[in-house]
């Protein structure tokens, strides 16, 4: 008899779940078009050439060693970081009053922030998009924050609910925490445009909230790193404070490496040094020190001008496959006369689409043609081929009419 006889069994993660269903269905024609990771046209996953050419460096460098690395990381990582997201010329940077510390991902940039407020600040709400990442509520309670949502997506316009996001945001009591997608948000694919992120940031300035940015997509939405960090940096040049939660899972596709960086930009230098001092004592305890290997790879590339050139020229052709895809997919249901219209497939932006498909006919989709897809009806644009498009159509098609 086991003293653990009576653990229920636990649901599958809603995202992590659908890959397990795809791996056990025998098809030929199956699509994993459920997670968030890219694939090449041929549907593999990919190494980038530039990823390789780090790691070779790295694996010759015989100066390297094992150590621990500092409880807050690799120090070139975390300077580098900041910059990425920052930009090179950013008057934070130069004043001093950006922290960065090395994290587990997007995930554990998330997770040491989430921890860092409940214990250091006054306010412990957090408001996040309705929709949003499956992970973000469980992230944040479980870092000890209370979660709320604000109006973000309008099933009937596929956009933007701008006016119930300002609504939600100005009813927020002063202090609270923002939860904002940097780019290419998670699920829905709407982003706020230029003009609409200036109305949030007055709005979040104006009301003493704390924004909180999750940037898992830089450059993958776009193409360019500097386009899809504009958001954060009207933020930060305007002297307020905030986080940014990085993750270099998809942009130098390191998924499994597990590199990401949370930033902190204080008002001043003295507050960011006393706040890493905290940082420090959150990290500690929870696993010590961040691994060495995908952060040394990242800095290697971040810090040769060559090879950051050549990431960023793989980055743009990750990007533009997707937005590629987007394109097929349209035209082959334009072509097949599917009912309804379909143009957000190109408007929205970054890894997914949000098609509209509801529970049922996702139901059916995976069924009949054996395509899997979170159950929200959100698929993956990146495990899209030229190959594999028409039979998505086909099943679209026939989930609708
Ligand atoms: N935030 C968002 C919005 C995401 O989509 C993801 C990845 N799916 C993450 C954070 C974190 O991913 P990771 O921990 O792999 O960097």
């Amino acid at each position: 008899n086991s003293v653990f006889g009576n653990v229920v069994r636990a649901p599958e993660d809603p995202i992590l779940g659908v890959t397990v269903a795809y791996n056990k269905d025998p098809s030929p024609v199956k699509l994993n078009l459920g997670v968030g990771a890219y694939r090449t046209e041929e549907g593999k996953p990919l190494v980038l050439n530039v990823v390789r050419k780090a790691e070779h460096l790295l694996v010759n460098d015989r100066s390297r060693i094992k150590e621990y690395l500092p409880i807050v990381g690799l120090a070139d990582f975390n300077k580098l970081s900041a910059k990425l997201i920052l930009g090179s010329d950013s008057p934070a940077i130069q004043g001093n009053r950006v922290t960065t510390v090395q994290c587990l991902s997007g995930t554990g940039s998330l997770r040491v922030g989430a921890e860092f407020l409940a214990k250091h600040y006054y306010q412990r709400t957090i408001y996040i998009p309705n929709p949003t990442w499956g992970n973000h509520t469980k992230i944040f309670t479980l870092g000890g924050l209370t979660v709320k949502t604000y109006r973000y997506y309008d099933p009937v316009t596929r956009g933007l609910n701008i006016q119930g996001l300002l609504e939600d945001l100005n009813s927020a009591p002063s202090g609270s925490i923002v939860l904002l997608h940097a780019c290419a948000h998670n699920p829905t694919g709407v982003d706020p445009t230029f003009d609409q992120w200036g109305q949030i940031r007055q709005l979040i300035r104006s009301k003493n909230l704390l924004p909180f940015f999750d940037s898992a997509y830089q450059g993958f939405a776009s193409g360019n790193l500097d386009k899809d960090a504009e958001s954060v940096r009207m933020f930060v040049s305007d002297g307020g404070e905030c986080f940014i939660a990085q993750s270099y899972a998809k942009n130098m596709g390191l998924y499994g490496e597990r590199v990401g960086a949370l930033s902190i930009v204080c008002r001043n230098a003295d507050v960011a040094s006393r706040v890493e001092s905290q940082l420090k004592l959150v990290i500690r305890p929870m696993y010590s020190s961040p691994p060495i290997h995908g952060a040394s790879i990242v800095a290697t590339i971040l810090k040769d001008r060559n090879l950051y050139n050549e990431w960023t020229l793989e980055l743009k052709a990750m990007a533009d496959r997707i937005i590629t895809m987007r394109k097929q997919l349209f035209d082959a249901l334009s072509a097949r006369g599917t009912p309804g219209n379909w143009t957000h497939i190109i408007k929205q932006i970054g890894m997914f689409t949000f098609t509209g498909l509801n529970t049922k006919q996702v139901a059916f989709m995976t069924k009949e043609f054996h395509i899997y897809m979170t159950s929200d009806g959100r698929i993956s644009m990146a495990g899209l081929s030229s190959r594999t498009v028409p039979h998505l159509a086909d099943a679209i098609h026939a989930a609708v009419t």
